[in-house]
């Protein structure tokens, strides 16, 4: 469990985060999403233990980040947004190196087994430059897992992929939340968080404005549901028998077909809508509610403006 508690950055008379708390449990996939300068870098060196909170705290299993950072470096794997990899050896001498500095027992064996979870066996042997920039990340993330750390910080791990190097790497982070592992994984490029992120968190001028899980944090800012609906019959019709509805906010038609309608109920009550709907003899061909997206959010929470 990973407990963050309070967490300011003072830089002289700038405050670069302003108290930020949240709590992550074995497992879960946080997206951290914030514009440039938002504080996510500095949020997430504050819990690597690489700066050091002006106030506030975190912990991770119990431990404590300030009391005990010795301890936690070995819990945790952290994924800089710029990294860099040592050139002249290879990529099991790279692994080998950072797995006997962290006294990892069997290293041939956990070297194995993260080059396999990265799909990078094959490159075993190959001097570290001769990779693409994508499998340096993947090597980079297998860097971060040789200790079986509980908490990996991966601070834009997908900048400078290309798409099909992103669907890898967010298959692989999937993978690590399924072996149990909390996972940050902060970006600004939204739609990639929200197909495997369990827990979004937005942050501006270093304020976390929203927290929880996507649907949670969608709701948050539109309480009211959008359901598109298509009809191949009269929509006027339609429209003037929705008057009788009072959780019906607004109906709009969009053209002889189509309409978006603002609707208050439950989900039970959107099935009895469409029910009856379909029983007055409306030959209705779509009734789906739109999902207001990360993106949407985003927008809606943030100014757009940096300290
Ligand atoms: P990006 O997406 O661009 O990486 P970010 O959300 O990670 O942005 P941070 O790097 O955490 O943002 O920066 C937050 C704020 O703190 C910025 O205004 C930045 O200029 C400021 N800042 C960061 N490090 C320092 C420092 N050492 N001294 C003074 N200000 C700093």
């Amino acid at each position: 469990m990973l407990e963050v508690k309070n967490l300011h950055k003072s830089y002289g008379g700038f405050t670069a985060v302003q108290g930020i708390s949240f709590t992550l449990k074995p497992g879960d996939i946080f997206g951290f999403i914030g514009s440039n300068g938002a504080g996510k870098t500095t949020t997430i060196r504050m819990i690597a233990t690489l700066l050091e909170p002006t106030a506030g705290t975190a912990s991770l299993n119990g431990v404590d980040i300030i009391e005990n950072p010795m301890q936690i470096r070995r819990m945790i794997g952290y994924m800089p947004d710029f990294f860099g990899l040592y050139d002249d050896v290879k990529v099991w001498e790279y692994l080998d190196f950072f797995a006997s500095i962290y006294g990892v027992q069997k290293r041939d064996q956990v070297i194995d087994e993260v080059l396999e979870l990265t799909d990078l066996t094959v490159k075993k042997f190959s001097y570290v430059q001769s990779l693409s920039r994508g499998m340096q990340q993947r090597l980079c993330l297998a860097r971060c897992l040789v200790h079986d750390p509980k908490l990996l910080l991966l601070d834009e791990p997908a900048s400078g992929l290309d798409p099909r190097a992103r669907a890898e790497l967010k298959e692989l982070i999937a993978e690590l939340g399924r072996m149990g592992k909390i996972v940050i994984v902060s970006s600004h490029i939204l739609p990639e968080l929200s197909d495997f992120c369990n827990c979004v968190g937005i942050i501006e001028r270093g304020n976390l404005l929203a927290f929880g899980d996507v649907a949670s944090v969608v709701r948050s800012i539109r309480p009211v549901k959008v359901i598109r609906l298509s009809c191949i019959s009269d929509l006027h019709a339609l429209e003037a028998g929705l008057k009788a509805y009072s959780s019906i906010q607004n109906f709009v038609g969009t053209n002889d077909q189509d309409a978006t309608i603002e609707f208050s109920g439950t989900d039970e009550e959107q099935a009895d809508l469409l029910k009856a709907l379909v029983n007055q003899g409306h030959r209705i061909i779509g009734f789906n509610e739109d999902h207001a997206d990360l993106e949407d959010v985003f927008l809606k929470l943030t100014t757009g403006a940096v300290n």
